[in-house]
């Protein structure tokens, strides 16, 4: 290779206007056939490819694109598939797939977790009595379209044996070696088609390389690279890494391939290579573009960035491209109409950030004068944005600096607390409760739309919401649920919701990226300085309380939350945001209590897909993230309770800083990890109360009341009855209304038995 070229990690698989989860649901709803359900999304794959291809990307990823999610793709491909899905070889079928990312009536879906550190969600891998063996090579399959249909020579994007392995359940850590060999053998059948097709360029995904990994991995990491160089000397592999610099950095670039892909914006990529090296026989793919968040780049700085780069690697052997895949941010600013021109001129959605690759590409070959334009424009427009009233304020800037210990602390500790909380609400022992959202129907969103659409007024709109809460509260009480919910009809997104109406945000309209199946979100941007500046939360929750005798929890979403699913500007701390959101959730929080609100629940999902991928990092994010939580909790009274939501169970490692959270209660999601949460329990102590999620609301089977009360007392085994809290996994927003009272139904009269029989 002589030249510089520009490349591509992934593509953004949804379409400008969601036009693939259109497809996807309808198929699911038996609205469009298998074959309608391909050609959709033929035909949105290979524009997207067109799109790149004419944005004048070189190396132009395929088979990124996926009809659910890529892990569940390998795992597909390789043949890894539960018993419980009745599969006996040959191809998998589209009902098969589907069934394994969303259960079936006779066999519940796999566990879906969070991919690193991102808010996109993979179906767990299970490696439980599988012999693996390639059922269809789905990278080839998506280069040779590429290249029939539209000439082009794609870059085949395959997740790497270390990190799926590393992703997989079902094995032990000390099987590792053993299952890389199993795999092994696939993998290179796959590479040795792909290179009989004149596949040039192989991108093979192995983010896992970011977090640390055992010397025992390492070394089995190597062979394993080592026979696939033996097998396909002439596939040019680059492995791909993403989200954070490589922990083990000597070890991953000696590895015998053609190249390595590292990140220069998260991490410390560039101090790597100045201290260690690069090796002279690889290509380095330098993602200098950042593919996490939606801000344009300052060109000449990344110019400057790829020049000292170029100190330790000839640019020969450079290919740049953005930092991850932009499976992570929305398509395209173009239609964004209604957005303020400042911020819309500071912005960079996937397509703009391609052509922020080609144009660094241009300048690195050709000189910086040759893109002069480009780089002053970079410039101004972040200046603009920069300068704008929108950035600061004064006050709250000073609020943040005066803040102290006391600040952050409940006035007495939870066990004096809880007493003075059970005296005022009564609740029984295993108190039932839900997570928040209550169903969205389509009429429940074709309302808002309406709405925003101002073809309906504020407060037809309003009442409409009253009339959706007065409905479900009545559910609620007649199906004997002990603490109830007003179940967020206004909320499209727990978070856009508050994006809206905190300042220092701006939401955008077409602003979607993936986050699991089919289901998008829209993340808002944080501009600013945050602020609160009017109620946000209180008219609804008031309402609800007023329909019943039973508590109404308040809703919130956390700090931490917010950020996290959030494009937030790079300019200020991560901490300084935390606690600017922190101060204005404790203001919500103030008033909810003021309006006689006295349990509210403050979502953390996302506090642990957050964490670093380098553990060396855990520490100062989770103590930001606790920080601000207890700034927006610790000054409410004593008999109000806290509750917290996260939707993971993976837990173990963090328990110390879930405690510290201080919250009275917290509700996790367990069932789709299938109960390993409760180990946990069994090595620490908690004493505050809990409530693991009973049931999987994730897919549209019900569950048997038989198979909740087994969840519950496999709880109680651990758990004492006295802390249990009985709840569903998550909230209940996608899921049908006949399907939640039908379970919720379920749920409580398993409660009622299982407090019998205590
Ligand atoms: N309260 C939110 C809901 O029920 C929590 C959602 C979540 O944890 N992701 O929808
Ligand atoms: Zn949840």
């Amino acid at each position: 290779m002589t030249k510089i070229i520009s490349s591509n990690l992934g593509y953004p698989r949804i379409g400008e206007k969601r036009e693939w989860k259109q497809a996807l649901e309808q198929y699911w709803d038996h609205s469009i056939s298998e074959k309608e359900l391909l050609d959709k999304t033929k035909k949105l794959r290979l524009e997207n490819l067109k799109k790149q291809q004419d944005l004048g990307i070189d190396l132009i990823p395929v088979g990124d694109f996926s009809l659910y999610d890529h892990v569940l793709d390998t795992s597909v491909m390789f043949g890894v598939i539960p018993n419980r899905f009745d599969y006996h070889g040959g191809k998998v079928s589209l009902d098969t797939y589907f069934a394994m990312a969303r259960g079936v009536k006779h066999a519940v879906a796999s566990e879906m977790t969070k991919w690193f550190n991102t808010n996109y969600h993979y179906i767990v891998p299970e490696l439980e009595s599988i012999k693996p063996t390639v059922t269809e090579n789905l990278p080839l399959t998506y280069y040779k379209e590429a290249k029939q249909e539209l000439g082009i020579d794609g870059k085949p994007v395959i997740l790497g044996p270390i990190t799926y392995l590393k992703l997989s359940k079902g094995y032990e850590e000390k099987d590792f070696g053993h299952l890389l060999h199993a795999f092994l053998p696939l993998y290179i059948q796959v590479f040795k088609e792909l290179e009989e097709a004149g596949v040039t360029w192989v991108q093979l995904d192995e983010p896992i390389f970011g977090t640390n990994l055992s010397e025992e991995i390492l070394a089995n990491t190597r062979q394993a690279y080592e026979a696939i160089q033996d097998e396909v000397p002439n596939l040019n592999i680059i492995i791909q890494t993403y989200f954070e610099s490589v922990v083990q950095y000597k070890e991953v670039v000696d590895l015998p391939v053609k190249g390595i892909g590292l990140d220069f914006v998260h991490g410390e990529s560039l101090s790597l290579i100045q201290e260690y090296g690069f090796p002279k026989d690889k290509v380095l793919a330098a993602g200098v573009i950042n593919g996490r968040n939606v801000w344009r780049a300052d060109l000449e700085n990344n110019l400057q960035l790829l020049a000292d780069i170029k100190q330790t690697v000839e640019s020969d052997r450079l290919i740049v491209q953005p930092s991850s895949s932009l499976l992570h941010v929305p398509v395209t600013k173009e239609q964004e109409e209604d957005l303020d021109v400042t911020i819309k001129g500071g912005l960079s959605f996937a397509d703009e950030k391609l052509v922020e690759v080609v144009t660094l590409t241009e300048g690195l070959k050709n000189g910086k004068q040759s893109v002069n334009e480009e780089l002053q424009k970079s410039k101004q427009e972040l200046e603009r944005l920069r300068n704008s009233t929108l950035r600061t304020n004064k006050e709250v800037k000073a609020n943040i600096e005066n803040l102290n210990e006391d600040d952050i602390k409940r006035s007495v500790p939870f066990n004096q607390r809880i007493k003075k909380q059970q005296e005022h609400f009564h609740l029984p022992l295993l108190p039932t409760t839900t997570i928040g959202s209550l169903p969205q129907t389509t009429e429940v969103k074709k309302t808002r739309t309406a709405w925003r659409k101002k073809q309906i007024t504020t407060n037809e709109y309003e009442q409409f919401v009253r009339d959706y809460i007065k409905k479900w509260i009545g559910i609620q009480e007649e199906l004997g649920l002990d603490v109830l919910v007003h179940g967020e009809p206004e909320r499209a997104d727990m978070v856009e919701y508050f994006g809206e109406k905190l300042n220092g945000f701006t939401v955008t309209k077409y602003g979607w990226v993936q986050s699991y199946g089919s289901r998008c979100v829209k993340p808002p941007l944080i501009v600013g300085d945050v602020y609160f500046d009017q109620p946000m939360t209180v008219k609804e929750a008031v309402y609800a309380q007023s329909l019943t005798d039973k508590p109404v929890k308040g809703m919130l979403t956390g700090p931490t939350t917010i950020y996290n699913w959030s494009f937030v500007h790079n300019d200020v701390p991560r901490k300084t945001v935390l606690n600017q959101i922190g101060l204005a959730l404790r203001k919500e929080i103030e008033a909810l209590e003021e309006n006689w609100i006295k349990i509210i629940q403050v979502d953390e999902p996302a506090l642990r897909e957050g964490l670093p991928l380098d553990r060396n990092k855990w520490q100062d994010y989770l103590e930001d993230a606790v920080y601000a939580f207890k700034l927006a909790t610790a000054s409410v009274k004593d008999d109000t309770q806290i509750h917290t939501h996260m939707c993971y169970s993976d837990f173990q490692d963090i328990f110390d800083t879930i405690d510290a959270l201080d919250a009275d209660v917290i509700s996790i999601e367990t069932s789709r990890s299938h109960g390993e949460l409760i180990s946990t329990f069994e090595e620490n102590t908690y004493n505050k109360e809990i409530g693991l999620g009973v049931y999987d609301i994730h897919s549209p089977r019900i569950p048997s009341k038989e198979e909740i009360k087994q969840n519950i007392n496999r709880a109680l085994k651990t758990i004492s009855s006295k802390q249990f809290w009985i709840n569903p996994d998550c909230g209940l927003k996608t899921r049908k209304e006949e399907e939640t009272i039908e379970a919720l139904k379920t749920m409580v009269e398993a409660a009622r038995e299982i407090r019998e029989e205590l």
